[in-house]
């Protein structure tokens, strides 16, 4: 095992670990340790809410969860000689649960995606299915199932949902006035367009007075990912990827978490993929003035790694971007033709007795693969999405018998 640089005591919330954590992105956040070009070392991660949601059978938590604390983040780790202009090369080795653990706390054996209500985060269907649902997830090695969402076992896709260095002082200015200028078209929109800075649950590492008040006051929040990397949350970041983030400040300040058991393309319910708290290994190095050198400025890159779930069968569904609520037409917006693809898709699982909610979240969780299929055939964008037939115990395909429709229950609701 490499040397653990970062720790976390599950039973401990973010705040509360002899090392804490941040959960804003500012370059001011002080770095927690140092390694090496090179060097191979472990960070332990909380599960992104800091443990505010339980394995029990109510999405009540789900529904309250305060998200100005979200996404607990463990680092900043800072990188021997890294400058400005660099791209930092982060290997992920390995990652996985809270290792020989169960347990109550998220990544003790368990996970949960969740379906986050209208009012507070929302999701990509969140017109659709504007309350609060959850579905608990139990880990069986590689594998996973949930009492929730019967007929469903999956091989998992483990990433991590976020990892990023810190922006400059002159990056963080310029994300914070493009959102409060997208947040002022439209300001009182829920859920909103865009979250400001918020000196309301900040947590600013390991800093103190004038340092924490100016990390509360313009740190930048963890939802959206930015040139710094940030919360892509891309499935395909598993064991074996190498990143290539463009430095922004020296030490390049390496922070991350929000560990996912399993998750598809677009992790459309907001908490869609399976969360979890664990570990992750990770190799650094550096690219020497390497920004320019390939050209790499506003985003990082990645080689995917090889170990991923082999699913092979898939069914899939089609959406273009037409509103068939009031028959719409919206431009080449591929945003709402995957909204229809996923649509499609529910629709489709509830003819085999799949609620709706249970449905979104098969598509959030399981690991789906969403394309974009055509750009260029005004006016309907179209895209599509892979949905891996083999995670069922059933035949899920068109034809023969036709659907078998069964009570399946019902994920967590609020009470
Ligand atoms: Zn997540």
């Amino acid at each position: 095992m490499p040397e653990v640089v970062f720790r976390h005591a599950p039973s401990r919330t973010m705040a509360e670990q002899d090392v804490p954590g941040h959960n804003r992105w500012h370059p001011d956040v002080p770095v927690v340790t140092q390694v090496r070009p090179g060097q191979e070392f472990r960070i332990e991660c909380r599960e992104w809410t800091d443990g505010q949601i339980g394995n029990n059978d109510s999405a009540n938590d789900v529904r309250d969860v305060d998200l100005d604390r979200c996404h607990v983040l463990s680092g900043p780790i800072g990188v021997e000689g890294a400058e400005p202009g660099d791209l930092l090369v982060v290997d992920i080795l390995d990652l996985g649960p809270i290792p020989q653990q169960t347990g109550p706390v998220c990544g003790q054996g368990w996970g949960y995606s969740g379906i986050f209500a209208k009012v507070n985060g929302g999701g990509f269907l969140t017109d659709y299915y504007p309350d609060a649902y959850k579905a608990i997830w139990d880990f069986h090695g590689q594998q996973c199932d949930s009492r929730h969402v019967p007929g469903v076992r999956m091989h998992g896709i483990t990433h991590p949902g976020l990892f990023g260095v810190a922006p400059s002082a002159d990056l963080l200015e310029r994300w914070n006035s493009r959102e409060r200028a997208l947040i002022a078209t439209d300001p009182d929109r829920v859920p909103p367009l865009a979250l400001p800075p918020l000196s309301h649950g900040t947590l600013a590492g390991t800093a103190t007075g004038d340092a924490a008040r100016a990390i509360a006051d313009d740190g930048a929040r963890t939802v959206p990912p930015r040139e710094n990397g940030g919360n892509h949350d891309i499935k395909n970041f598993t064991r074996g990827s190498r990143v290539f983030y463009p430095v922004h400040v020296p030490g390049a300040k390496l922070s991350g978490g929000d560990l996912h058991f399993s998750q598809g393309d677009g992790e459309i319910n907001f908490c869609g993929a399976i969360e979890m708290g664990g570990y992750i290994d990770l190799a650094v190095d550096l690219i020497k003035g390497g920004m320019d050198t390939y050209g790499i400025h506003t985003n990082p890159a990645f080689i995917p790694g090889r170990v991923e779930p082999r699913y092979s069968e898939f069914l899939t569904f089609i959406g273009v971007s037409v509103d068939h609520r009031d028959n719409t037409n919206l431009y080449m917006d591929a945003t709402e033709a995957y909204r229809n693809a996923c649509l499609n898709a529910i629709e489709y699982l509830k003819q085999w007795g799949y609620t709706g909610e249970q449905a979104y979240l098969i598509l959030g969780t399981s690991p789906i693969e969403g394309r974009v299929s055509g750009v260029v055939d005004i006016p309907n964008a179209c895209c599509s999405l892979y949905l891996p037939t083999e995670i069922f115990d059933f035949d899920i395909r068109p034809g023969g018998q036709g659907p078998v429709k069964q009570d399946r229950g019902q994920v967590c609701v609020t009470s």
